[in-house]
């Protein structure tokens, strides 16, 4: 059954919001979790909003995460919006992230959730993805070239 499926498809680890962020272990496009439905690419994190309202989505109706992690699939981060009020709400949460910003910083509670998602399976694209931050850089943080003092406990 498709619902068993899924829930045996994220795996809970701490994120910005007091409940923890289900972060979707298979397939990923661009940081987001999709899982194949009757043959069809579906984005994981709207199944898991239309699953837990019960309510199906119109085409131009987008599934939106307060935790700005796409690969999340936990139904209490996610909200219904439009692409604009997305890119509108990030900005107003944070306005300076994103790789636009040349004084994008890294903090610590970040490094410890790269190290985090590293040992819950993602691949090092996958984190620079989510982070908005360089391969290099995750890779150096993985490798504890860089914020060696951080290990993500
Ligand atoms: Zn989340």
């Amino acid at each position: 059954m498709l619902v068993n499926r899924f829930d045996k498809c994220w795996k809970a680890a701490s994120g910005p919001l007091s409940t923890p962020c289900h972060i979707w272990q298979r397939s990923t496009r661009r940081g987001y979790g999709y899982l194949s439905v009757r043959g069809t690419a579906v984005r994981a994190h709207r199944f898991s909003y239309e699953r837990s309202r019960r309510r199906r989505l119109r085409l131009g109706q987008f599934v939106l995460h307060r935790c700005d992690t796409p690969a999340c699939v936990n139904p209490k981060h996610l909200y219904v919006g439009t692409q604009t009020k997305n890119m509108e709400d990030r900005k107003a949460r944070n306005p300076f992230t994103g790789s636009r910003n040349p004084f994008a910083k890294l903090t610590e509670s970040k490094v410890r959730q790269i190290h985090q998602r590293r040992r819950l399976g993602l691949t090092l694209r996958e984190i620079s993805e989510l982070f908005e931050v360089s391969y290099e850089t995750v890779k150096k943080i993985c490798s504890g070239e860089r914020w060696g003092h951080i290990h993500g406990y």
